[in-house]
């Protein structure tokens, strides 16, 4: 089955296999990774392992920590703003779809959130529409709207600001210059493993200003090295299984390569369908991870789509429910194959209606 799910989604088959090989006996112990103690040396080194491994995927600079916390991207809304800013501290926001707003939304529990700009949904405002304010103490944006299909091409330019990126749906699908950013984070279950995990890139400077109140669990400086309570232990291994896998395959260049030809596939079929398909997104910020399309002519027809693909193990094509259509989503282990099954139904499926 080809699954296009937006996430939890697809992971690497040779990953499962050696994830299902170890289930009952890690490397032969005898305990499972879910038995075993989180400070005995085997978890540490299955941890320090995945550490090191995604510090040489993404080339993180040597001053920023890497934390693996539980509770999502959705509790990092909150985490953020509770460790890098004080009562009454104005943090900056840009919004270019349903993440980056709800981001927003719960910021302003905490600080004064200036909406940067606010896109249309399908493009990302004009740089020069932006109201960057002079001494916030961040700038968040998202860098791939999974339910939008908007994802940004490079950093944005915010100037001496601290970037601050969720990349919860676009993590390790592209090579990322780290030290543009003050922080980063990614909810796993999209590109690198289970769904209980999210990795945290944070610059050593803006650890330890947490505000006094942040619960202990949100605060950056207790959580270093992951293991002041209990970390989710199978989550972190198979993420580190990821990332052996995303090493030994070549590292992110070849990874991108391979995103950009499974999403052209899509985008062509779209384009050259005689308006049949549309795309909502503004082509220089479509995204290479998920890829809403509609039938313009014909709600009917999206229906039959949806099901017509199912019945072909192409699954998960429904749009979200915010936005209808359909969303193709082709993270990192959808293989290219999926993707050319998919624009080949796609043509046949235009050519019959
Ligand atoms: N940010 C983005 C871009 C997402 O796609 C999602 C989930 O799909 C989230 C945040 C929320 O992540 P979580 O469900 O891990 O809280």
């Amino acid at each position: 089955v080809f699954n296009f799910s937006a996430g939890p989604a697809v992971l690497p088959l040779p990953v499962l296999e050696e994830a299902q090989a170890d289930l009952l006996s890690w490397k032969g112990s005898g305990i499972s990774v879910m038995e075993m103690s989180h400070r005995g040396p085997e978890f540490s080194r299955i941890i320090e392992e995945a550490e090191a491994d995604l510090r040489a995927l993404l080339s993180i600079p040597d001053n920023y920590k890497v934390l693996f916390l539980q509770g999502g991207a959705s509790q990092q809304f909150a985490a953020i703003p509770l460790n890098l800013s004080q009562p009454g501290d104005t943090v900056d926001y840009l919004v270019t779809g349903s993440w980056s707003k709800k981001a927003a939304e719960e910021a302003g529990k905490y600080a004064n959130v200036n909406i940067v700009a606010k896109g249309d949904n399908k493009s990302v405002p004009a740089r020069d529409s932006w109201r960057l304010t002079p001494g916030a103490r961040y700038v968040h944006y998202c860098d791939n709207e999974t339910i939008q299909g908007v994802e940004f091409k490079d950093a944005p330019d915010v100037g001496d600001a601290i970037l601050v990126a969720d990349m919860s749906s676009n993590f390790c699908s592209k090579p990322v210059d780290v030290s543009k950013y003050g922080l980063i984070y990614a909810g796993a279950q999209k590109n690198i493993g289970p769904a209980g995990v999210v990795v945290i890139i944070v610059r050593e400077d803006l650890v330890g200003n947490a505000r006094p109140e942040t619960p202990v669990t949100l605060n950056f400086k207790e959580m270093e090295g992951s293991m002041y309570n209990t970390p989710p232990c199978w989550s972190i291994y198979v993420c580190g299984l990821v990332f052996k896998h995303l090493l030994a395959a070549g590292g992110l260049p070849g990874v991108k390569a391979n995103n950009d030809a499974k999403a052209k596939l899509v985008y062509d079929a779209i384009e050259t369908s005689n308006g049949f398909y549309a795309s909502p997104v503004e082509p220089s910020v479509r995204s290479n991870m998920n890829i809403p399309f509609t039938i313009p002519s014909s709600p009917d027809a999206e229906k039959a789509f949806v099901s017509e693909a199912a019945k072909q193990n192409m699954v998960q094509l429904k749009g979200h429910r915010s936005v209808g259509g359909m969303r193709a989503s082709v993270y990192n282990s959808m293989p290219l194959e999926g993707a050319k099954t998919l624009a080949a139904f796609m043509q046949d499926f235009a050519s019959r209606h």
